[in-house]
């Protein structure tokens, strides 16, 4: 199909999130002309998450969330609207209010909703947060308590931990891994972290869990304490909403596969964001991603596949993320684990990097307030540096002209 073809096919978008809508900004500006109809199912115009979990439950700011001041131009934005099947022989979505819609180019990038604990769900107390609604009912029901119970102690729990700590309420922490962060951050890091936190006055049980909660807030673990919670939010991962691309035959399997060029096993439809599961450069394996700058990445790179097929080129950023903590801004790329570690800075100044190596090639790269080196070593690792623990670790380092020899080599 020639690019002049595809640039009036009719595309439609499901899932409005930073993904959607980045893969339908992108399509207009690099000039597609055809129609784009991107399907919402919550009632919002499309904003921000990281910030739910963050400043917004300081300040409420819902503007500041908006992913666009203006609606995008030509572009149908159908809000509140549910697509609720795919007919993949029509090329047509089924919306919830009984409307088709017809499409050349299929897009799905219906993200996550957050795993819940099945003993703590009917419970009036226990909430979790994904949405713009979710974020609203927290702050509310932050702004009258003082205890706050976070079941998971990964980077969301963690940032309403320190969130709940600058509002004045207490927050205690149970995470039924031995450690913090046990997915998302090397263990040195997640160390740090936990002293930090508890140096803040955030009570944190390792190797726990919360078997249940009463109505009025009694909240027992599995050791038998029990503690008392005004407001218990679960963060303990999340699940992908892949459930209309499975019931049309779509493959997935807790994620929707996609290649480099965003594609699914059906011609004509594209995935994007959290609900894709995607081979990690670093470690080979299929994994989701589930970070702010793979949504945008993949939706860039799947905007500019369909402007111009030609020329496409795809996705294969290193994966990374930050993780805003009261004053900690962690920042994390690439691989947990390696055969070899060393650190950049002192961690006792508040500010350091770790670097980890495997087989003799950087593979992870996870920074605490250092977000210059943070993102000079970023670009090392994404170009396969095999620089030495003694090199990169040198105070003297000169990071940005080593990146720049790493570039031109
Ligand atoms: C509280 C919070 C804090 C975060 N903080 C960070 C951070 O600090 N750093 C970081 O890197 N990442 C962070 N993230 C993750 C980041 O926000 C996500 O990776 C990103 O939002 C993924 O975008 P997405 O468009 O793929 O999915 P989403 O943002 O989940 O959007 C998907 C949209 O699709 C809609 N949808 C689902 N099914 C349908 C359907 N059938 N029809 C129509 N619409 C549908 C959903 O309602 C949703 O609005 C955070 C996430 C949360 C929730």
């Amino acid at each position: 199909m020639s690019a002049m073809e595809t640039h009036n096919d009719r595309v439609v978008i499901v899932g409005a999130g930073l993904a959607g809508f980045g893969v339908a900004s992108g399509l207009r500006k690099l000039g597609h002309v055809g129609p784009i109809t991107l399907l919402g199912e919550e009632a919002h115009a499309p904003y921000d998450r990281p910030p739910l979990s963050k400043q917004f439950q300081i300040d409420g700011d819902e503007a500041a969330l908006r992913l666009s001041p203006e609606p995008l131009p030509e572009v149908q934005l159908l809000s509140g609207c549910p697509a609720v099947a795919l007919d993949l022989e029509q090329r047509m979505v089924q919306l919830q209010d009984g409307r088709r819609l017809p499409w050349d180019r299929l897009v799905l990038a219906t993200g996550t909703r957050p795993r819940m604990l099945p003993a703590l769900a009917t419970s009036p107390r226990v909430m979790s947060l994904r949405t713009l609604d979710d974020a609203r009912a927290l702050r509310q029901r932050l702004g009258a308590a003082t205890r706050l119970l976070v079941v998971g102690g990964g980077p969301i729990g963690l940032e309403l931990a320190a969130m709940a700590q600058q509002l004045g309420c207490h927050a205690t922490v149970v995470e039924a891994g031995p450690r913090l962060m046990g997915r998302s951050a090397p263990a040195l890091i997640a160390e740090h972290l936990l002293q930090h936190h508890r140096s803040q006055g955030v009570d944190i049980h390792l190797g726990r869990t919360v078997v249940s909660v009463e109505d009025n807030g009694l909240a027992l673990l599995d050791d038998g304490k029990v503690l008392q919670a005004d407001v218990v939010v679960v963060g303990i991962g999340v699940l992908a909403n892949d459930g209309l691309a499975v019931a049309a035959g779509i493959d997935a399997d807790d994620g929707i596969f996609v290649d480099g060029w965003c594609r699914t096993n059906v011609a004509g439809v594209f995935a994007v964001g959290d609900v894709t599961r995607q081979v990690h450069p670093l470690s080979g394996r299929l994994e989701r991603m589930e970070t702010w700058s793979n949504a945008q990445g993949q939706a860039a790179a799947l905007a500019a596949a369909l402007v111009e097929p030609a020329t496409a080129k795809p996705y294969d950023e290193t994966p990374w993320y930050w993780s805003d903590q009261g004053s900690l801004r962690l920042q994390c790329a690439g691989l947990t684990e390696g055969d070899t570690h060393a650190l950049r800075g002192d961690p006792a100044s508040g500010s350091f990097v770790l670097l980890q190596w495997k087989a003799g090639r950087l593979c992870g790269v996870s920074a605490i307030n250092a977000a210059r080196d943070f993102n000079l070593l970023r670009r090392l690792l994404a170009a396969g540096s095999t620089l030495t623990p003694e090199v990169l670790a040198a105070p003297d380092a000169n990071l940005k002209q080593l990146v720049q020899q790493a570039q031109s080599a």
